[in-house]
């Protein structure tokens, strides 16, 4: 039986990640936790963090087991055979050994679902350590993401979030091999007729993926909503060429633009690195110009920070950390402005909002279609119900 973390339970399971800055350290601190709270259960570490650095891992005083990419799905198995005070185990194989595809959504909030798609990167971004992390890319088939979106839709959810770690790159089988009749356009199209369905999102999607007919059949579809992030992480041609992104500036610009010239309304969102290796205050001013000049409605700001086994670490200057923490407070209010204006274009329109089933202090919150958010005092009948929105 699941159980909430403050409850007492037999096995505690830990799903690192490799992206936050303190993965070792969150980790050691919930297993210490755990011990304190209840030393005879038994702790499984997996996840990102679990395949890059299993001998790390293995090494925190209370942990019983290391499970790598793609020994995480079969972790009922390893159970079985784990008595706490054995010696601690690690089930990890090399990533380029990785395959098959583990479909997997979310079911919290019946309202909103994320859904697996497609998993690994087959690109080589060079401050990323995903694709050692997750090995890769590899899909679900079109055929099995209508399935469980049809499943989704009879459990009542009205709204899917597609995801996967390189999403626009939909089509690869589970060996890793191109399959010549599917791609993330054909899915989109796909998943466009599926009735039961009443909303979609998709997550996050590279520039240079986000061709111009997903844009056009997202623009001519009621189900997929006006919304995109899509990650840009220098507005610099230099710092993107030693990122190893397959973009320029100019291609991302052209990619909002046809956005907003067939979907005014619509939300985009941007990822953005500060403090790559070698960015100058005049590439970070290049960055910061052309935000500013883009249609954008918010951003995600990252501070760069260095990662084992990356090709970045070669790159030099480094930019001093108090620097990197200037440049990301001067985008963070750059977002907010992008954000306040983006609200203030809306205001008197009615919009779509898909409001959640639960509430908190008496409130309800929700998403217009154009990933505005709405927060009002909650009402029984309009919870996991779409609403027309007036925006004041
Ligand atoms: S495309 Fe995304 S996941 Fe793949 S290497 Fe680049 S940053 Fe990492």
């Amino acid at each position: 039986m699941k159980k909430e973390f403050d409850d007492r339970a037999d096995v505690y399971v830990i799903n690192t990640c490799s992206v936050t800055d303190n993965a070792d350290k969150e980790c050691r601190q919930l297993v210490r936790r755990i011990q304190r709270k209840s030393p005879e259960s038994l702790v499984v570490i997996t996840g990102c963090y679990a395949q890059l650095k299993p001998k790390e891992i293995s090494g925190i005083p209370g942990v019983d087991l290391v499970l790598g990419a793609a020994e995480k799905f079969n972790i009922a198995t390893h159970l079985k055979e784990l008595t706490k005070g054995d010696s601690t185990r690690i089930s990890s194989c090399d990533i380029e050994e990785v395959s098959g595809f583990h479909a997997s959504y979310s079911l919290n909030d019946r309202t909103r679902t994320f859904l697996k798609v497609q998993d690994g990167c087959d690109y080589g971004c060079t401050f990323c350590t995903i694709p050692m992390a997750r090995g890769k890319s590899r899909s679900d088939s079109i055929d099995n993401v209508i399935r469980n979106a049809k499943e989704l839709a009879q459990k009542g959810v009205k709204e899917i979030v597609l995801t996967g770690v390189n999403l626009g790159d939909f089509g690869k089988g589970v060996d890793g091999a191109k399959k010549a009749e599917e791609s993330f356009y054909r899915l989109v199209q796909e998943l466009d007729n599926v009735s039961e369905i009443e909303r979609y999102r998709i997550s996050s999607i590279e520039p240079n993926l986000l061709s111009e007919e997903i844009i056009r059949t997202v623009a001519g579809s009621k189900k997929f909503m006006p919304h995109f992030h899509i990650p840009l992480q220098s507005g610099s041609n230099e710092i993107l060429r030693l990122m190893r992104r397959r973009y320029q500036r100019e291609l991302y610009a052209e990619r909002v633009e046809h956005i907003m010239s067939l979907m005014p309304h619509c939300a985009i969102g941007v990822d953005v690195i500060v403090g790559f290796p070698s960015e100058s205050d005049e590439h970070f001013q290049e960055t910061f110009d052309f935000l500013h000049s883009l249609d954008i409605s918010y951003l995600h700001v990252f501070t760069y920070s260095e990662r084992d086994g990356t090709k970045a670490l070669d790159i030099k200057p480094v930019v001093p950390v108090h620097v990197r923490h200037e440049r990301n407070k001067a985008l963070r209010n750059l977002s907010y402005m992008k954000m306040q204006y983006f609200t203030e274009q809306h205001r008197g329109q009615t919009r779509k909002v898909l409001f959640e089933g639960h509430q908190k202090n008496g409130m309800m919150e929700g998403y217009t279609d154009n990933y505005l958010r709405i927060s009002t005092p909650y009402r029984a009948e309009w919870a996991n119900q779409i609403v027309d929105w007036t925006i004041t």
